[in-house]
């Protein structure tokens, strides 16, 4: 099973994608965390990447594909993957056409004002990727690795703003796009509580 977790950045995809992954054992595949990791090593890719990322813009349709091809032909991705933050255009829904067959795309649905205010509060574990979130755990290291825990550069304010506008510009087409395979979560109560309601749907598309 093959799946698209569709939503505003901050929505809580990455956290969405970490339980069904848990439980359903489909591989998460964030284009973010692979293009991050990108930039991390030295390269004329990686300063271009930076360029685009530190302003919160999206990273040409190209490179993200090419990313992405190479991380789906792995072996662990061949019974089921979980793609979180792609596709987030038009156009590469349509090359997603012919790189992979989708099952469902799950749309998480949140008021821009919350994910303000979530992405505000949002910490990563620099070790294990764990995400956590000030308001229901303040503590500067991860509690499942003990590894520090940092704040992502564009979850700054500014940088957020222009994220949304990008998602509201570019992405939000994709909920027509995938009509008719798409499951609507409010997200707006607690991680488990999204979880529930996404779990319902895939068991009903496991059938
Ligand atoms: P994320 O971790 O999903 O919030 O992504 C962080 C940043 O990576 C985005 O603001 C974009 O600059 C870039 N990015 C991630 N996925 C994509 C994608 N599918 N297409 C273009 N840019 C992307």
């Amino acid at each position: 099973m093959n799946l698209i977790l569709l939503g505003a950045p901050g929505s809580g995809k990455g956290t969405l994608a970490k339980n069904i992954q848990a439980e359903f054992g489909l591989i998460q595949i964030s284009t973010g965390d692979l293009l991050r990791q990108a930039m991390s090593v030295e390269s004329e890719i990686s300063d271009k990447l930076k360029s685009y990322m530190s302003k919160g813009e999206l990273v040409p349709d190209e490179l993200v594909l090419e990313i992405l091809q190479e991380r789906i032909s792995q072996d662990d991705c061949k019974y089921g993957f979980i793609l979180d933050g792609f596709p987030r255009t038009v156009p590469q829904a349509e090359a997603l056409k012919n790189i992979a067959v989708i099952d469902g795309v799950i749309l998480i649905d949140l008021p821009f004002d919350v994910i303000e205010q979530r992405i505000a509060g949002r910490r990563i574990c620099t070790s294990c990727g764990e995400i956590y979130n000030t308001s229901s755990y303040d503590k500067l290291s991860c509690k499942k690795c003990g590894a520090p825990l940092y704040q992502r550069d564009d979850d700054k304010l500014e940088t957020v703003k222009v994220r949304l506008e990008v998602y509201e510009k570019s992405t939000a087409p994709l909920i027509d796009f995938y009509s008719d395979k798409l499951y609507k979560v409010n997200a707006s109560g607690s991680p488990e509580d999204t979880y529930k309601a996404a779990k319902t749907f895939l068991i009903k598309l496991e059938k």
